[in-house]
């Protein structure tokens, strides 16, 4: 008996899947997934059931003539059957971007040629292949752009730098070889990354194939097959010999309609590098694929520290174009230095803007200044949100990774979050410093019986990740603990200092004087304000200056007068009272 899948079955009815889903759901068959399979009586059951709806639809007379709008009736499909597969909004939606991940050898490069081969979207100029780091492939009719640069470290490099160039991620797995240690990571990565998986178990022509094995390893690391109940979508192919690339296709256009890519060619450009090189006599190359907007020739483009005019566009074919459209991927000719992967594109008006915008970036790339102390209005502010702390855990054992996981799970710092991002076996690797860079949260890569190469430390430092490495699972577990209540920062209190009457006001230059009388116990020049005005708080801060008389002093006892300006507020009024106090800071 042949099987069907919901999203064929949705082409031949000349409708998108989520359109027949919606449909099916409201004629009574909730819970379809477009991935589903079914037989040849449930397939013909569901065309005769949609038919069916529509016809009724169409017979129901519209919503001007019929004083009451049933409430089962959901809103109208936006496209009709017959003219479903021209009508579409091709305009709006944009074809997807997609990186392929995966362990080496698993077949990663075999399965991006084998598409290049049997789809590719452009006439290659005389079968050359232009070595371009993306390409375009074709299933009827819709464009899919495929990241040709495979591997967790492109896919993530490029997100270190802020540019989340891909939307879907394939995870290509050997179905001789299973889950390994690079498929976990890669995971790691993807889910990091919030993007859709597409899992391709490939080498299936392989006799040493076992598919159950894969499907099974994948649902112990979070990826549930949709067999089992999961949302995760699985294609068995061979790279190799071309099988179910179609199908492979199939499920990527699925994914990205259920997405919903929007762009619009007349936003502005968002664009990324995702590779660059020096081309002798043309000088650098750098190529983009383009979410939104339209790149032009003669566009001024600014990426980080790049600036130049756009000489020359190239196709994937190598073929000069005039623009690119978002879902493009075009290499470009005319920037004046090389661009680094990841950074984003901007369309400024002139030289000049190009100028400026790289000024700004080569002052934001200096050295950062340490981190800002607390101010008294971070002490202040009232809203307290939970710090948190990610980790990179990384073992020399399976064994000695579950205890230390353990132990760091049975941490508790109360105001904090902690959180494992990746753990695996093995040393501190590349890609584990570049996926913590990606996390905006303060990340430590930890290191239970391993190491880390040199080079790998010294990108750490860059980077600014804490790299931590121990043999004692206690002095890690201090570690981190110290790590975690580090995040909260000190903590202070408040400790009363005086009470001040405002007598009298003055105005000078650098702004009102208040006239105070120290009521109660005394006020330093080091102490904090708080303003009192009928019995409510109208401003808290610093103290601008002190003085008695004409002469600035570091305190004034109670019983005496005094003048005090309060920094950054004019408006103290007599009969105000003010509070002196300082904030001490405390041990946890
Ligand atoms: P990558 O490191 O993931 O890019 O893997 P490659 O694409 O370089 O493939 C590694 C090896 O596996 C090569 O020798 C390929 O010919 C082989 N290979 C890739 N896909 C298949 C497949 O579907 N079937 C078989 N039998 N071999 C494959």
């Amino acid at each position: 008996m042949s099987k069907k899948r919901i999203y064929e079955i949705a082409r031949e009815l000349g409708v998108s899947s989520k359109e027949l889903i919606d449909k099916l759901e409201e004629l009574g068959m909730p819970g379809l997934k477009a991935a589903n399979s079914v037989d040849d009586e449930e397939s013909s059951l569901i065309v005769h059931l949609y038919e069916e709806g529509q016809a009724d639809k169409d017979q129901t007379p519209t919503e001007t003539e019929s004083p009451i709008k049933p409430s089962t009736k959901p809103a109208a499909p936006a496209t009709r059957k017959a003219s479903a597969s021209t009508a579409k909004p091709r305009g709006s939606t944009r074809p997807p971007i997609v990186s392929v991940l995966g362990h080496i050898d698993h077949g990663k490069t075999t399965l991006l040629d084998a598409i290049r081969k049997s789809h590719l979207a452009a006439k290659e100029a005389g079968g050359i292949t232009q070595g371009i780091a993306a390409y375009q492939a074709q299933l009827h009719g819709q464009k899919i752009t495929f990241i040709d640069t495979p591997g967790h470290k492109a896919f993530t490099g490029m997100r270190a730098r802020g540019a989340q160039v891909t939307d879907i991620a394939i995870l290509v797995v050997a179905a001789d070889d299973g889950v390994m240690a690079q498929t976990v990571e890669a995971i790691d990565h993807i889910k990091a990354a919030g993007v859709p998986i597409i899992v391709a178990i490939n080498k299936i022509d392989k006799s040493n194939a076992d598919v159950g094995r894969v499907i099974n390893d994948l649902a112990q690391h979070g990826l549930l097959p949709e067999a089992w109940g999961g949302d995760t979508i699985s294609v068995e192919v061979s790279a190799l010999q071309g099988t179910n690339i179609d199908e492979l296709l199939e499920m990527i256009l699925l994914v990205a309609e259920m997405g919903d890519l929007q762009a619009d060619p007349k936003n502005p450009v968002e664009a990324a590098i995702i590779e660059s090189h020096l081309v002798v006599g043309q000088g650098p190359v750098a190529t983009v694929v383009v979410r939104d907007g339209t790149l032009r020739v003669k566009d001024w483009a600014v990426a980080g520290v790049a600036q130049g005019r756009i000489k020359a566009l190239l196709d994937g074919a190598g073929n000069r174009v005039e623009e690119a459209l978002p879902g493009d991927a075009v290499s470009i000719l005319g920037f004046c230095d090389l661009p680094e992967v990841g950074t984003q594109i901007e369309i400024v008006k002139n030289q000049g803007q190009a100028k400026k915008l790289v000024q700004q970036y080569q002052r934001d790339k200096l050295p950062q200044a340490a981190p800002r102390a607390r101010t008294l209005d971070d002490l202040f502010s009232t809203k307290e949100e939970a710090a948190k702390l990610k980790v990179i855990l990384k073992a020399e054992t399976t064994g000695g990774l579950e205890a230390a996981r353990r132990e760091i799970a049975s941490l508790h710092v109360e105001g904090v979050e902690l959180d494992i991002l990746v753990s695996g076996v093995g040393d501190i690797s590349e890609s584990d410093i570049v996926l913590a860079s990606t996390v905006t949260e303060e990340c430590l890569a930890v290191g239970f019986g391993v190491g880390a190469d040199p080079k790998v430390l010294k990108l750490a430092e860059r980077e600014g990740i804490p790299v931590l490495l121990y043999d004692i699972i206690y002095h890690l577990v201090d570690e981190i603990e110290s790590a975690l209540k580090r995040q909260l920062g000190p903590s202070y209190e408040e400790r009363a200092m005086g009470s001040l009457e405002v007598r009298n006001l003055f105005k000078a230059p650098s702004g009102t004087i208040a006239g105070c009388y120290v009521t109660e116990g005394r006020v330093e020049r080091r102490a904090k304000i708080r303003v009192i005005r009928n019995n409510a708080e109208v401003f808290s801060g610093d103290i601008a200056s002190l003085r008695r008389f004409e002469d600035d002093v570091r305190e004034v006892q109670s019983g005496r007068e005094c003048g005090v300006r309060i920094r950054d507020f004019n408006d103290v009024q007599v009969g105000d009272r003010l509070q002196a106090f300082v904030l001490e800071e405390v041990e946890r």
